[in-house]
This record gives C-alpha cells, structure tokens and sequence, in this order.
C-alpha cells in the first residue's frame, strides 16, 4: 500500500468489506421485509403467533455472533468464518424459498422455514462479527480513520438495507402468495453475490498497511499462549466457565419463573419467554465470563471494562430506534397524513427513510469527522456516543411536541415523522459505526471478535426490550404504566423515550472523562 493511500483516503480493503456487506444485508433485509408478510398471508399464522417468531429470530440473530466470534478468535479466523457464515446464510434463504414454493403444503413449509431461521440465525452468528472486525484490522491500531472507515462502511450496510426491500417486496409481495418464494430466491442470491466478491478479492486486498494479511486463523503458539478461554493449561478458565454457565441457568431459570408471572400465567413456567430469558441471562453472564479472564493485563480489562460500559448504554439506544418496526409503525400507520399530492404513501415506506438517510449523510459525516480528527477537535468516542443519544431523545422530543393534544382520530403532518427518523439518523451515525470502531480499537486482538458479539448482544437484548416497550403504546385510553410513569396519550408515550434517552445521554456524557482515562490512550 503506497505512502499516500495510507496518508489520504481509506485502503482498497475497505470497499471490499463494503461490497460484502452491502450483499449481506441485502439478504437480511430483503428476506426480513417479506418474512411477516409470508407468516400471515401464505402460511395463515395468526398475527400474534407470526410476531412472536418474527421477534425470536431478530433477537436470535444478534445472539449466535457470540459463538461465531468465539470460534473465529480461538480457531478458524475472519476470513473462514465469513465465508461459512455467508453460505449458511445462503443456504437458509434457499429454504425460506423451497418452504414459499411449498406453501400450499403448510406442515412441509413450516419444516422448511424452521429449518432455514436456524440457518439463518447461525450464519449471522459468523458473518456479522467477523466482517465488522475486518474493518479495523485494515489499519493500524490507534489510527484516527477508524471512525470515518466504520461510517463508510456503515454506508454499505445500507444501501443493501435500503434497496432490498424496494426490490423483494416488488418481486416478491405482489398479492400473490406464489410469488414469495421470488423474494426468498433474491435474497439467496443477494448472499451468494456477498460470499463471491469477498472469496475473489480477499487476497489481493484484505492486508495491514505493511501488508500482512489480516483474518486468518490464529497462529498455532498464539493459540497456546494467549487464547485460554478454555485452556486445557490454566485451571482456572474451566472453574470460570463453569461457573458462567452455571450462572447462565439459574439467570435464565429465575427469569422464565418471573416472565411467566408477569405475563399472568397460572403455573410457574408457562408462558415464559425463554428467548428473552436466554437473552438476557446470557446476557449478564457473558461480560463477567471474559472480564475474569486471567490472561488479561490490567489495561486490557479496564478497555474491555469501557466496551461494556458503551455496550450498556447502547442498549437504551436501540430499544428507543427500533420503535422504528413497532410502535412508530403503528403511528405511521393510524395518525400520520401519508397523502402526498392526492398519493397515499403505504405506511411501510417509512422503513426505508432511515437507509435513505445514512446514505446520504454518512459521508458528510464521514468527512466531519476527518477534518474534526485533522484539527484535533474531534471528540472522542465516549462523547459521541452521549450525543447519538441526546440526538435520539431530541428526535423524540419534536415529535412529542407534535402530538400534544392530538387525539386518537386526528392525524398529523408526514413532517413529524420525517424530522424524527432524519435526527434519529443523524443519532445513529454518531453512535453506531462509532461504537463499531470503538470495540475494534479496545479490544485486545485476541478477543476482537468476541468482544464484537458483545456489542452485538446489546441489540439483541434493546429488540426484545423494544418489544415490551412498544406494548405500552396507548389504546383507547386506557393508561398503562411502567415503573411508576403513567401512560395515556401519545404525547407521554413519546416522552417516555425522551427522558430515557435523555437521561442516559447525560449519565454517559458525565461518565465520558473517565472513560476517556479508562480507555489508556485510545480515542
Ligand atoms: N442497521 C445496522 C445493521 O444492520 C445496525 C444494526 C444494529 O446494530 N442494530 O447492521
């Protein structure tokens, strides 16, 4: 790599990983827009029955990327498990169509369907975590571009989000039953076209800048010396994991008995929701299992400690975006003006405003951050993610003000909505690719991948968290309640998520100078 690539622009790598990724999520996206769809108008799953499905899995999707980034780091490398991930993925999208081909046959397609989630939901698990590390290894540890290659990246994620559901909801939900299975096919191929250009171009581009090639599978003596995460040598790391996963049933034990009351079912266990049960007891077990890490050093941990600490945070973050699926759908759907110019938009359209808008200012915020970074104002990444979530509460906050005093038969200006999904966009740069380089730039390189999975984990906690949030918006009302905050109306609805927003911003803003310390240099 020349001197000057090094100094401007970013390496030919990095639109590697994008070209990959933008496929990827293609294929997630695309399958995901038609997934609900299929459930209730092909296979006649009641709606309830089809959501809970449609929530297990996303929420199962950001849980497996901890095993795909155990196994990446201790044995197989980026590279390897990329390219697994990508056909497990492929492969479960060509069942998702073999289950559309068959859906007049309901029991073989159900079969079908499981069978591909499971695919789905383990591919993801290898693929998400390892491309997403890919993108900082192209550079050195404490390079300032980190941040700026993780918001281009960024940009690929969606442009494939983006157009995907334009393209398989065109082909695929056409009022036909039949034509599902075309949705699912696109979505196959999607993956394929990912797992081709990456296996073509990863030797020629995926290199360090004194070009060493980066994801290949541990070194034998790395392996021995450094990955004890069960090591057959340390006697401690069998106690711990032990230990952890002891802690991991009776979390998940304790959790199912408390959710099968909450939900009011009559006998201890029915009615649990193990998902969210497993989610979570994994959840708090996972980060205690790798701090108690013996082979840690003493920075290592207190780094390690930060990404947990963002990780915690960003929880709030996304349960609040993703209403975006939900409740936000529900409002576009029942209380915003659609028509424009005698045209009456289809409440699902709002789901691609966001993909639309990180497209079109992710490089803008790309380029901030560089010149930011040239001047050495650029502020460091602790408080950029405080200001993702000051920018969501924000977002929050005018559509709030838009709906005070609306009641449930009036329906609002399309601008409400817009604004809210344009700053919480605006948010999302600020916090997500961030905390992506952030885990790359923290993590000790032999548990890169892992510690990516963890900040995955925290999605995958916010979606089932999201869920219950979206359940309280108001009906008829009648008031619901959440830990002592009453709502009623729409406008206590929004507020909810501005102060929760808003208070962690702010409990993360004044933590972030000792983050800042904790972090040992790193910005
Ligand atoms: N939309 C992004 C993606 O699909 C971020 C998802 C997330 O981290 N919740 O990768």
């Amino acid at each position: 790599m020349s001197t000057n690539e090094i100094k401007q622009g970013h390496p030919k790598g990095l639109y590697l990983l994008f070209a990959t990724e933008m496929w990827e999520r293609f294929s997630y996206y695309g399958m995901r827009a038609l997934f609900m769809l299929f459930m209730i108008k092909a296979l006649l799953f009641d709606k309830n029955f089809a959501s809970q499905i449609y929530g297990s899995y996303t929420g199962l999707v950001y849980l497996t990327p901890l095993l795909g980034g155990y196994i990446a780091d201790r044995y197989w490398g980026n590279r390897r498990s990329i390219f697994w991930g990508g056909i497990v993925m492929a492969l479960g999208q060509f069942l998702m169509f073999f289950s559309a081909l068959n859906y007049t046959d309901p029991g073989l397609a159900k079969y079908l369907m499981y069978l591909g989630l499971c695919s789905l939901i383990l591919g993801n698990g290898f693929f998400k975590p390892n491309i997403s590390t890919m993108v900082g290894h192209l550079y050195e540890p404490n390079d300032r571009r980190k941040d700026s290659a993780y918001t281009i990246f960024y940009m690929g994620i969606n442009i494939g989000a983006g157009l995907s559901p334009l393209w398989c909801g065109f082909v695929g939900d056409t009022g036909n039953p039949a034509d599902f299975k075309w949705g699912f096919l696109s979505a196959g191929i999607g993956m394929l076209v990912g797992v081709l250009v990456f296996e073509l171009l990863k030797n020629k581009y995926l290199s360090t800048p004194q070009g060493e090639q980066i994801g290949l599978a541990p070194k034998k003596s790395a392996l021995t010396e450094n990955l004890n995460l069960i090591d057959e040598t340390e006697p401690n790391s069998k106690k711990r994991l032990f230990l952890s996963l002891a802690g991991v049933v009776f979390l998940f034990l304790l959790f199912s008995v408390n959710f099968g009351s909450f939900s009011g079912s009559a006998t201890l266990f029915s009615g649990a929701d193990w998902i969210g049960s497993a989610i979570y007891a994994i959840g708090i077990m996972m980060p205690l299992f790798i701090i108690a890490d013996k082979s840690l050093t003493k920075v290592e941990r207190l780094r390690i400690l930060v990404i947990f600490i963002i990780s915690f945070f960003v929880i709030f973050f996304w349960s609040a975006f993703e209403q975006a699926g939900a409740s936000l759908t529900f409002f576009a759907d029942e209380q915003t003006n659609r028509n424009i110019f005698g045209w009456e938009m289809p409440a699902s359209y709002f789901q691609s405003f966001n993909a639309i808008f990180v497209v079109t200012l992710a490089p803008l915020f790309a380029l901030l951050w560089s010149l930011l970074g040239k001047r050495g104002v650029e502020p460091s990444s602790p408080v950029k993610q405080a200001i993702g979530l000051f920018l969501l509460s924000m977002g929050y906050l005018v559509i709030a003000f838009g709906v005070r005093g609306v009641d449930s038969h009036m329906k609002v200006s399309i601008l409400w909505l817009t604004g809210l999904y344009f700053i919480h966009t605006m948010g999302e740069l600020c916090l997500s690719p961030i905390g992506l380089s952030i885990v790359n730039k923290l993590a000790p390189a032999r548990f890169a991948s892992l510690l990516m999975a963890v900040w995955f984990l925290s999605n995958a906690i916010a979606n089932k968290f999201a869920g219950t949030l979206s359940g309280l918006y108001p009906e008829n009302g009648v008031t619901k309640s959440i830990i002592g905050y009453q709502i009623t109306t729409l406008y206590d609805f929004f507020m909810l998520f501005v102060v929760m927003s808003g208070v962690a911003a702010i409990i993360l803003f004044g933590l972030s100078k000792w983050l800042e310390k904790l972090m040992g240099g790193i910005k």
